[in-house]
This record gives C-alpha cells, structure tokens and sequence, in this order.
C-alpha cells in the first residue's frame, strides 16, 4: 500500500504561517524554532524537532499545540513531534527576515555574535541611533531586555542575544 503525504516543503510552509506567541510578527520557522521536518519511510510518519528558544519560555507547550493543530488540519495524521534541548537554541538561528520584522515591529533584534554584543548595543528601532542604555535585563518578557534611547528617550525592547 502507497499512502500519499505531503512533501516536507508542503509542511515548513504550513508551519510558517504559525505565529510565535510572544512576537506574533515572527513564525516560529523564522525564529528557528522548527529545527527539523522530516518524513521517517521506517516509521512511516512525518518527523517535526523543535527546540524551544529560551528553556524558561512557557511558550513552547502552545507552539506545540499549534503544529498538532495545523498538522490536523491539513489531514497529516502521523506524525510525531520531537523537543530537542541540544544543541540550545541561539539567536543566529533567527533568519534575516526575522531580524528585519522585528526591527518594523519596534524590538531591535539580536546582534549576530556575543563578541558584537558586548562591545555594541542594539540600534534604536525608533531613530536608529546607537546610542542606547540597557534599563533592565527583563523586558516585557523574560526573552527580551528593556532599553532606551539616549537620543530620542524612547524606552524600547531587544530581544536578547544568547
Ligand atoms: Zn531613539
């Protein structure tokens, strides 16, 4: 028997199209949440690896409840969802686009290494300017810290590089 299943690249557009619940402007495949998409001939299931992008986030769960749901919904029945905590998630696995629809939706992103981020801080989203002061480590979530802006005095979050 031939069963007919959606191709990988089929299912990494649908899970595109699943906001992440802290940042609803991101995916969770622009985060890089979703690892791995795979389809398992043994098994005969699709294969899904997330990995959560700060082990404290309690969003990991709905992000879970999301994919079953959008798997469901477009009739993939097998399949098994796999959080893997190795290697950690980092913030070089956020995509360009990620880091640009961030930046529009006012949290600067992530610098690319830490070696950039002790020596800069983020770029006000609002003016531009770099000249910014990290007020608290801990900004609207524990996944982002709040800044302001020396020059036009407007708090802002960033998002935190790890
Ligand atoms: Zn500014």
């Amino acid at each position: 028997m031939v069963a007919t299943h959606p191709t990988t690249n089929e299912i990494w557009s649908w899970l595109d199209e699943i906001a992440d619940p802290e940042i609803p402007v991101l995916s969770i495949t622009d985060l890089g949440i979703v690892r791995e998409v795979e389809w398992d001939d043994i098994a005969n299931e699709f294969r899904v690896v997330i990995t959560p992008t700060y082990s404290g986030c309690p969003a990991l769960d709905a992000i879970a409840d999301e994919i079953r749901r959008c798997m469901r919904e477009h009739n993939v029945e097998r399949f098994r969802l796999t959080t893997q905590l190795a290697p950690p998630w980092t913030t070089d696995w956020m995509s360009d686009r990620a880091k640009q629809r961030l930046q529009e939706y006012g949290i600067a992103p992530p610098a690319h290494s830490l070696i950039q981020i002790e020596a800069a801080h983020p770029v006000c989203p609002q003016c531009g300017s770099s000249d910014t002061k990290l007020v608290s480590r801990f900004g609207s979530t524990p996944c982002k810290a709040l800044y302001t802006c020396s020059s036009c005095l407007e708090p802002f979050d960033a998002f935190k590089p790890h």
